[in-house]
């Protein structure tokens, strides 16, 4: 039942994998008045999110913001870049790198997917020596395109970009390299210049930490020159008008002004601690929660340590529980919200966001919360991993 007076007191706990929390300072901007979007104070807004966005991309190059989602930024990538039968190359880490694959099937691309046998590509970052025998294998350059995850939200694993750089570039291949750091950016080190990408994707409710409704395309000057021979249909998509108007701080179309006010606070939030700062915080946030899973003798989604997520962890459950049970238990008993597991991973296992506005009591509480959930559900635990967590934090101050 729709339970519309579900918060009496307290704050629930918004513990997915993004949306995350929207802080008040966020909030707060967010209720300025809406502007006229072509009159003269908005350039001012205009240009100072233009600006402060490359910050957070740690690119030089042009950000394309648009009012959309996180899907709307791999439509735009697409359709700016590839022709009518076009072949993209696409690894499978997980859940939403197979829906950019369909997603790429329903705009008329062929797409070859790469990944590792027997669901072990959900479970590791991208094989970049895949990539690169592929692209070996391309002696005429039929493919236009490699796609790739940085941090799949499905499960937890994040994947070495500039290895997938090095791969394209051993193959000696033109393909053009296409990266979803959808909930990457903000929150886990992203370098869009120095790693060379040459579209980068992004969006709002995740480690930016604002509400859901907008979508980022960092381009690359590569990227902006391949779009002039791109011939697939594109109208509120296409990069050129967008660019040539946020040259004066305008848009096209009406932009998300409010969404803008919240762009530009984000900014400042992330800029003021500084990025390695807040790349650490996550880090340590991290790793506090999967001491815990531990703890309870539970596994990781993720089986390689050196791409574990900053930004969440996939919890699976034993054989014979189900995660969403689970789950509806501590969303009922203790308002808090986690992530479900998506596609092949549906009831398997739960994750935990760990991402944007957190500390470590509020991830203390989140793990609190599971722990109980876990005892409720009838799940034999092998130690508690609040006590892990509470250890871990308290001996490891942060930055
Ligand atoms: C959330 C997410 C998306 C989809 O974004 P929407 O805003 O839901 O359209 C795509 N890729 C990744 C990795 C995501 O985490």
């Amino acid at each position: 039942m729709l339970k519309l007076n579900f918060h009496p007191t307290g704050r629930h706990f918004l513990q997915i994998p993004g949306p995350s929390p929207v802080p008040d300072r966020i909030l707060r901007a967010m209720a300025q008045p809406t502007i006229d979007h072509r009159g003269p104070e908005f350039a001012g807004l205009g240009l100072k999110v233009l600006a402060d966005v490359r910050k957070i991309f740690q690119t030089q190059h042009p950000v394309v913001i648009y009012p959309g989602s996180g899907t709307g930024a791999w439509e735009a990538a697409l359709v700016n870049l590839c022709s009518p039968g076009d072949t993209v190359v696409m690894y499978e880490t997980g859940h939403f790198a197979a829906l950019w694959n369909k997603l790429a099937l329903k705009l008329g691309l062929k797409t070859e997917v790469l990944g590792l046998p027997n669901g072990q590509n959900w479970r590791r970052g991208v094989q970049a020596d895949l990539i690169e025998q592929r692209l070996s294998a391309d002696p005429q350059h039929q493919i236009r395109a490699v796609c790739v995850v940085h941090n799949e939200t499905s499960t937890g694993v994040t994947s070495d970009i500039l290895a997938v750089r090095r791969a394209i570039d051993r193959a000696k291949h033109p393909a053009l390299l296409l990266v979803d750091t959808i909930s990457g950016v903000g929150a886990a080190d992203y370098r869009h210049d120095e790693w060379g990408v040459d579209v980068s994707m992004g969006g709002s409710q995740k480690g930016l930490m604002m509400p859901p409704g907008i979508g980022l395309n960092a381009l690359s000057p590569k990227a902006i020159a391949a779009s002039a021979q791109a011939r697939m249909p594109k109208s509120y998509w296409a990069w050129d008008e967008m660019l040539s108007m946020n040259k004066t701080g305008y848009f096209p179309t009406t932009p998300n002004t409010n969404l803008l006010y919240a762009l530009s606070e984000a900014c400042d939030m992330l800029l003021e601690q500084g990025l390695p700062q807040v790349f650490a915080h996550h880090q340590r946030w991290a790793q506090g929660v999967r001491l815990a899973v531990q703890a309870w003798g539970l596994s990781i989604q993720c089986e390689d340590p050196s791409v574990y997520s900053p930004i969440l962890t996939g919890v699976v459950m034993p054989e014979g529980v189900d995660a969403d049970a689970v789950r509806g238990i501590i969303q009922d008993r203790f308002d808090c919200s986690l992530g479900t597991g998506l596609g092949l991973l549906k009831g398997r296992m739960f994750r935990i966001g760990h991402l944007g506005d957190s500390n470590d009591l509020t991830l203390i509480a989140t793990l609190a919360a599971c722990e109980m959930g876990l005892r409720l559900s009838g799940v034999s635990l092998a130690g508690s991993g609040v006590q892990a967590a509470m250890a871990y934090f308290a001996d490891h101050p942060g930055a």
